[in-house]
């Protein structure tokens, strides 16, 4: 069913969902099972699985230059059919513009398509670390606008070289990112709500925000974002804070502002043990005042591990 559809049918409820990072390559499957297990008792009508890029460096023969070569991580889809089979739950593949051109990212929402996935989760990607700005692949998509364009038009029957009419028409529910904080590279809060227009008015279904720890730029965000003509639904993604290095890395490699409360809880905590649970207790405060604010559902972040968003669900659904 489609994540619109699952809204739809909650009838002002706010549903709970998930996203999962696949296991590294050569990792067992069955450590993400025992993260999901104790999630299904909260009813998740999908569960969201992000798309990774790793580099490999392969050094020349002669050993005279190194030559990088840029491949994904391995499973996403897969692991979205695995997971769909085993707890008949829908699943969303996160589909990057980088590191795909757009005859590989046809390829996959075939595969996508026959495997009765029906939600997709649209976005560009980041700039890879020997990059300064983000590089689309050879022919890939700059934006993830384009990859919208492009979903849009398989939903109609239009694939890249078509040679045949097609008579089976995917009808992908599609997901963009949103960005309370705003996206690094825009130059302004306003510049990337008319970014994010236009990925609606080109066919996106639904927006998942990045994590942010302060629901007021939430409720604000999609303040701007009616004001802007944005009338799908924005589900907040969040995220509880588990160690104390997260202070310094989820600003770093979100791009967003941590309270100063919450920065001073942390700090007075004795170690990750005590961290964890004030994570914990900020996630609830901020996960019962977004149901209240009438958020249709709340994403969380999990990062391969669920045992506080276990507790965390327990004490708000
Ligand atoms: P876009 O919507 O293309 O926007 C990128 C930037 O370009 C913005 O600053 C925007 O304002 C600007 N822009 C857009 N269109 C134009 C235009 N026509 N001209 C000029 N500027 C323009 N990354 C992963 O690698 N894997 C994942 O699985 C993943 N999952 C994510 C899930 C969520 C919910 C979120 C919020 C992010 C996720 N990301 C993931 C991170 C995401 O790929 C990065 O934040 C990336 O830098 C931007 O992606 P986007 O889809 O928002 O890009």
């Amino acid at each position: 069913m489609k994540v619109t559809e699952h809204i739809k049918k909650a009838n002002g409820k706010t549903l709970f969902s998930f996203e999962i990072i696949p296991p590294t390559k050569g990792k067992n499957i069955q450590e993400l099972y025992d993260n999901i297990d104790p999630l299904m008792e909260f009813e998740p009508p999908f569960i969201d699985v992000t798309t990774s890029r790793e580099e490999y460096v392969y050094i020349d023969r002669d050993g005279l230059f190194d030559r990088k070569i840029t491949r994904m991580r391995p499973g996403t889809v897969g692991i979205c059919a695995a997971i769909k089979h085993k707890y008949n739950v829908d699943t969303i593949p996160h589909v990057l513009c980088g590191g795909f051109s757009k005859e590989e990212t046809e390829y996959l929402l075939v595969d996508c398509h026959y495997l009765g996935i029906e939600n997709v989760m649209a976005l560009r990607g980041d700039a890879m670390s020997h990059q300064k700005f983000f590089e689309p692949s050879n022919g890939g998509h700059h934006y993830a606008c384009d990859l919208v364009k492009q979903i849009q038009n398989l939903n109609k029957g239009k694939y890249l070289h078509d040679v045949i009419e097609a008579d089976d028409k995917a009808d992908f529910c599609v997901g963009v990112a949103g960005y309370p904080e705003k996206h690094v590279e825009a130059p302004s809060l306003n510049s990337d709500l008319k970014r994010l227009k236009e990925k609606v008015d080109v066919g996106a279904d639904y927006v998942v925000t990045q994590m942010f720890f302060d629901n007021s730029k939430y409720f604000e965000f999609v303040k701007e974002a009616r004001n802007a003509g944005i009338d799908v639904p924005i589900i907040p993604g969040i995220k509880p804070i588990a160690i104390s290095r997260h202070l310094q890395m989820l600003p770093q490699v979100f791009k967003i502002d941590i309270p100063e409360p919450l920065i001073s809880a942390v700090e007075k905590c004795k170690n990750n043990k005590e961290v964890r649970q004030v994570g914990i207790e900020w996630c609830i405060q901020q996960s019962k005042e977004l149901m209240e604010g009438g958020a249709p559902v709340l994403h969380y972040y999990s990062m391969g591990k669920s045992s506080n968003i276990e507790q965390i669900a327990k004490a708000v659904f």
